[in-house]
Order: structure tokens, then sequence, then C-alpha cells
């Protein structure tokens, strides 16, 4: 199989693992986006993918996201920054991004704040939550987000659409469940308590190898980047 074959064929089987897992769960199969994580190839394969029907395409580091948006400008895929994202790098990868995922200190909203005003438009982000306490893992501890949603009427320029997280690096499939459980409850609580929130609709979670158990627990975005490689 050459390049494009192998990426349609790969990228028609995550689309149906999806449909799957969402028929599965009682779910409509576009109550999922995929978004096409893009880290480990180049600008090229990256034009290949688009070219076999991605539209959403991830990037970890700010700096690659802004490299490959350049690059593909023409092609106007939305680009979903979803690692986490210094301060000093804000200015620079805004104007590319579409979605937030690693919304992840309150310093990083209000400083996302300022520079969406610069910009004069609000930009839609995502607050990454620790579900694992993973220590490597950066997000808001669950108890932190009760005292901060109230704080968000401050930001003006930041929209809130829901949540993103990551099962433990070191999770059984079991664990895994329970951790992405543990992230649409803690959506579900803060929709009944906050009037805020409850126009979040997002949950980002799950990836190449446990998408499937996300989608089951209610995710709305799946972050997917080696299975869409495999082979390449
Ligand atoms: C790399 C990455 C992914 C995709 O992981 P795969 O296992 O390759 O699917 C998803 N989310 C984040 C935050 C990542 O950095």
């Amino acid at each position: 199989m050459d390049l494009a074959e192998r990426l349609r064929s790969n990228l028609s089987r995550v689309k149906s693992e999806i449909a799957e897992a969402c028929l599965r769960a009682g779910r409509a199969p576009d109550s999922v986006r995929l978004v096409a994580v893009t880290k480990y190839v180049d600008s090229a394969v990256t034009s290949a993918l688009l070219a076999a029907g991605a539209t959403d395409l991830g990037e970890n580091r700010p700096q690659a996201l802004v490299e490959k948006a350049e690059a593909l400008a023409h092609l106007n895929p939305r680009w979903h920054l979803i690692g986490h994202l210094q301060r000093n790098k804000i200015r620079k990868v805004l104007p590319h991004v579409h979605l937030l995922h690693a919304g992840d200190s309150w310093r990083l909203l209000e400083a996302v704040n300022v520079a969406a005003g610069e910009l004069s438009r609000p930009v839609d982000v995502l607050l990454e939550v620790n579900v694992s306490g993973d220590t490597s893992k950066h997000g808001f501890h669950p108890q932190e987000l009760t005292g901060l949603v109230p704080q968000l009427d401050n930001l003006g320029q930041v929209r809130v659409r829901g949540l993103m997280g990551m099962s433990g690096l070191e999770s059984s499939p079991a664990e895994k469940q329970v951790e992405f459980a543990r992230l649409r409850l803690l959506l579900e609580r803060l929709q009944a308590e906050f009037p805020a929130a409850r126009q979040w609709r997002e949950l980002s979670m799950g990836m190449s190898d446990d998408f499937p158990a996300a989608i089951a627990e209610g995710s709305t975005m799946v972050r997917v980047g080696s299975a869409l490689f495999a082979g390449i």
C-alpha cells in the first residue's frame, strides 16, 4: 500500500471503531469528533491525512502547530492544541487554534484572556483535569474546579466548552474506565451546580489505546495519533 492508501485505510478503521463504540453506548455516531494527532509526522504526511478525509488536527507542541498551520493554511484544517501551553507561546499560537484542550492553570487562562482580547475574538478552551492523579500530568485537581468556575466570569474572552482528561500511564483498562467516568461525572456535577457550566458540552478524552472506553463514558472528542499512522 502506498502512503495515501494506508492513511485512508487507517482513518476508515479508526472511524468505524468510533462508530461501533457509539453504537454499543447507544450514542449517535456523529456525537464523537475525531481529532487526528499529527505530532508524529511531518507536514507532507499531515497533508495526505487531510486529503484522506481528516478535518480536525491536533498537536501537543505550540511551535509544531504553528509550523504546520502555516504550511497547510490552504487546506484550512481545524487545529486543536492538545498539550501544555507555556504563557510565552500564547500570542504566536492562538491565531491558529480552533480549540485549546489544555487549559490547565488559572494563570494560563488569565493570559489567554488577555491575548484573546488583543485578537478581538473569544477563544474556546477546555479545562484539563488530572483525573488519574499521575504527578507527571498537568491539569486541575477535580476539587479545584468548584472554586474556579465562578471566577471564569472575570475572563470575558475565554469560552469554556468542557473538560479534557487523560487516563493514567500505568492504569489498567478497568482503572482507565473509572478515570473517564470520573471526568464525565465531574462535568455533570458542574453543569448541575453552576449556571455558567450549563453550556459545557465537550469531554475530550480517549487516545489510540483507550478511545472505545472513553466513548463508553461519554467522550465527545477523541485525540487519536498512533493508530492513524500504523504501518507508515
Ligand atoms: C500524543 C497525544 C495523543 C495521541 O496519542 P496516541 O496514543 O498516539 O493516540 C492524545 N492526547 C495528547 C495530549 C497527546 O499528547
